[in-house]
């Protein structure tokens, strides 16, 4: 096992990890930028080194520097959390090159996987239904116009180096096609440094559910059931839950044993999440995977009480799976609520300033990862995520009856947060009765929940 990791990573999830560490008896150090070295990481962190200024591509997106601040501290290993270098396969071999191991899949692994469309194909092959869609990337416009033809309007142009939602382009017919491509290109490079497209069926109305699995390297896998992450807004989630309601334990159990198969087959290794959108019909097809730990992973944490992180480190350090499939037990249903600086009336528009007041919310089946302080600073430069309640309960109407309650405990004083729409959500008819999709939000508009709140 590891002796001591570089966390090269900020806010709750620097904190996630940190606490793994110290679960496993492994020394956390931390790698901060200058607009974070008056953090809760940094401060219970056994060690903590700056890497560099604000500016992420100069601090945590640095490969030198993060390796580095590995080298400076004496660590053997670096979790990259989520975001960042997380599945970046060059900083992955740099890290082994300097003798340091990368906590996440190995370095091929990652490579395998980089791209959205060769993945796509891979999985097709080793049986996963996919969204229908182009033959790998397009290579020019011709190419294009005549995969949509095939394919069929309306269709969703989508960066093969794709995340976060950033990058998708609708289209609706030949001629806006053109110009889409050139726009989403651009973009892409500008966002990705990579401007290769392929393109997807448009699938209008469908529930986004992910299924979560661990493999090690000896080729073990279990699957810890599925998340389904259908509030979005710009295709970006804000709710997630398990179990999903938009599978009957059929589906279920044929989505969760294909997900599991295929991707061992196909030689993955580590945690990592496959992604599909499901149609009305409960049929399923794979979108994307992710080689990392996830924002939403503690959701599949509170039902099934394994700690994803730790098992995580354990298999990069070549440990085998020590729990499985049949010993995985999945109880009642968790909810998870992404508290955002962000302002939900005004189109999201993301929020920084001084923490005046935190008070975070208990009790059973309640569970805050924040890095949120009284007299903390959210500074400008990085994502709005200030923390994740997350709640469980024996079922669906207890697990919302604690999210109401826990959000009413829990007060971020000083700026604004999305808190007020989430009360909102938590009250509208939709959500009750699960019947929303993807395209919820950006259809009814966030600020008809919160006026329907207010009135
Ligand atoms: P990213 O990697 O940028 O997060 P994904 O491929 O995971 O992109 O898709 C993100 C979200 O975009 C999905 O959860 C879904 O809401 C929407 N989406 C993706 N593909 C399609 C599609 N083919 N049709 C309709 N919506 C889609």
């Amino acid at each position: 096992m590891f002796q001591r990791i570089l966390i090269a990573n900020r806010g709750e999830i620097a904190l996630r990890v940190l606490r793994a560490c110290r679960r496993l008896g492994i020394s956390p150090v931390v790698a901060y930028s200058e607009a974070d070295r008056d953090t809760r990481a940094v401060q219970l962190a056994d060690e903590a080194i700056c890497i560099g200024p604000a500016e992420a591509r100069r601090s945590y997106l640095s490969a030198a520097s993060v390796i580095s601040a590995a080298l400076v501290t004496g660590c053997d290993a670096i979790h990259p959390g989520y975001g960042f270098l997380s599945e970046d396969d060059a900083f992955a071999e740099t890290t082994r090159a300097h003798g340091l191991t990368f906590i996440g899949p190995p370095p091929n692994v990652l490579e395998r996987f980089a791209s959205k469309a060769g993945t796509r194909a891979l999985l097709a092959a080793h049986g996963l239904p996919t969204v229908p869609g182009s033959q790998g990337m397009l290579r020019d416009d011709d190419h294009a116009l005549a995969e949509a033809e095939r394919i069929g309007y309306p269709v969703l142009l989508k960066p093969s180096a794709g995340g976060g939602g950033r990058g998708m382009r609708m289209v609706r017919t030949a001629r806006e096609l053109q110009q889409a491509i050139t726009i989403c290109r651009s973009e892409a490079r500008a966002a990705f440094g990579d401007d290769s497209l392929y393109l997807e069926k448009w699938l209008e109305e469908n529930h986004h559910v992910e299924v979560q699995v661990v493999v090690d390297r000896f080729g073990n896998g279990i699957h810890v059931g599925e998340r389904d992450c259908s509030v979005q807004r710009r295709h970006q989630k804000v709710v997630e839950e398990s179990p999903s309601l938009a599978l009957d334990d059929g589906r279920r159990a044929a989505l969760l044993e294909t997900a599991i198969r295929s991707v061992v087959a196909a030689g993955y290794e580590s945690v990592g999440t496959l992604e599909f959108l499901v149609d009305g019909n409960g049929d399923y097809y794979f979108i994307e995977i992710n080689c990392r730990i996830q924002v939403e992973h503690p959701v599949t944490e509170m039902r099934s009480g394994i700690d994803l992180v730790a098992e995580q480190i354990r298999i990069a350090a070549g440990e085998p799976l020590s729990i499985r499939q049949e010993d995985v037990r999945l109880d009642g249903h968790a909810i998870e609520l992404r508290i955002n600086a962000e302002d939900a009336a005004h189109d999201f528009r993301p929020q920084a300033g001084l923490v005046e007041r935190y008070l975070a919310p208990g009790g059973p089946g309640v569970r805050m990862d924040s890095h949120l302080f009284a007299g903390y600073e959210v500074p400008p430069y990085y994502d709005s995520l200030l923390g994740k309640l997350i709640v469980w309960g024996p079922d669906r109407p207890a697990a919302i009856e604690r999210a109401r309650a826990a959000l009413d405990e829990l007060v971020v004083d000083g700026l604004v947060t999305n808190i007020p729409f989430h009360r909102a959500l938590l009250r509208s008819e939709p959500f009750l009765a699960g019947s929303f999709t993807t395209n919820l939000l950006d259809r009814v508009g966030a600020a008809a929940f919160l006026a329907a709140e207010n009135g």
